[in-house]
């Protein structure tokens, strides 16, 4: 049996349709399956709408999150509650095509245990969006080994992998980078990211620089390293300041070097602000981890 496991926020309008689609496409290609419906705390009818077709229809199981929890969290959930010997994971909004379900499904037949949905393109970005997303996929890429530029949550799972994924302690996972980091027998799929078929993106900009510094620091230590680089510069500027503030004292040109003064203040100052930010925000994510809270709450579970 196929699970396939759709992470819905806010998602009401797009639920019926979804579900239709993605069953229609695999009854068709005579694979069975079940749907799990993730409510991630959605304010919207989403739940409503989940339970209503979890209770009409036995092949669709609702999980209902406390609060809102991101999407991470959604897709795990999914991951644990899921029953089958492969396991998909698609957005609700259908820019995963439901087409591709049983091209991914024959792969994992064929002995595949992680079938990686690639995106063709990106779509529609701004500059500045493009920009920071190229950085945070080659922090990422760096950090797995793999080339992540054009990867996505898009995915099917073998039994073994999925069990291997929720057998893991942490609670700041990146579903996208875990399943190449796992390992395991991979090949890829190429789609076209179709438009989404109603309503907005629900990321905010705060929530994707969240979400890229959260899961860069989940995977790299780079950051880290970064702090004695910019030490190291720092030391080289101060020798040559130094040497520079000697040469005009010896040579009694002193005095009138307030500029320098200023200047060196700032530098180091700044230098120490950030590497004192870095050090912070991995202490941050220690604690977290360390106080061992579950990664979501789920109030209610129907259809099964
Ligand atoms: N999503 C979620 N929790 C969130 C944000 C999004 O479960 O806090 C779900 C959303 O319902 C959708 C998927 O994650 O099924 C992708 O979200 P979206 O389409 O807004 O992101 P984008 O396609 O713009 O990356
Ligand atoms: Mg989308």
């Amino acid at each position: 049996m196929l699970s396939v496991v759709i992470p819905a926020y806010n998602e009401e309008k797009l639920i019926v349709n979804t579900l239709e689609r993605v069953s229609n496409v695999l009854s068709d290609a005579n694979i069975a399956h079940e749907i799990i419906f993730v409510d991630d705390g959605s304010q919207d009818g989403t739940w409503e709408t989940i339970k209503a077709l979890s209770e009409a229809n036995e092949n669709v199981v609702g999980v209902h999150f406390s609060r809102n929890f991101g999407k991470e969290a959604a897709m795990f959930a999914g991951l644990e509650k899921a029953k089958g010997d492969a396991v998909a994971v698609m957005d609700c909004d259908l820019q995963h095509p439901p087409k591709k379900l049983p091209e991914m499904y024959e792969l994992w037949q064929e002995g595949y245990e992680v079938v990686e949905g690639i995106k063709r393109d990106r779509g529609e970005e701004s500059a500045a969006h493009r920009a920071g997303a190229g950085l945070f996929y080659k922090l990422m890429s760096r950090a797995t080994g793999f080339d992540m530029s054009n990867a996505s949550d898009f995915k099917l799972l073998d039994r073994k992998v999925v069990d291997t994924l929720n057998a893991l302690p942490e609670k700041n996972v990146f579903f996208r980078a875990l399943s190449y980091w796992a390992g395991f027998k991979t090949t890829t799929v190429h789609y076209s990211v179709a438009d989404r078929e109603s309503g907005e993106s629900k990321w905010s900009k705060r929530k994707l620089i969240k979400y890229a510094v959260t899961n860069v620091v989940a995977f790299s230590s780079a950051p880290l390293s970064l702090i004695t680089i910019l030490g190291m510069i720092t030391l080289i500027v101060s020798i040559v300041m130094t040497v520079i503030a000697l040469v005009q004292k010896i040579s009694g040109a002193a005095l009138g070097g307030f500029t320098t003064v200023i200047i060196l203040l700032l530098f180091i100052g700044s230098i120490i602000m950030i590497c004192l930010g870095i050090i912070g925000i991995y202490i941050a994510k220690i604690y977290e981890e360390v106080k061992g809270r579950p990664k979501y709450i789920i109030s209610e579970i129907s259809g099964r």
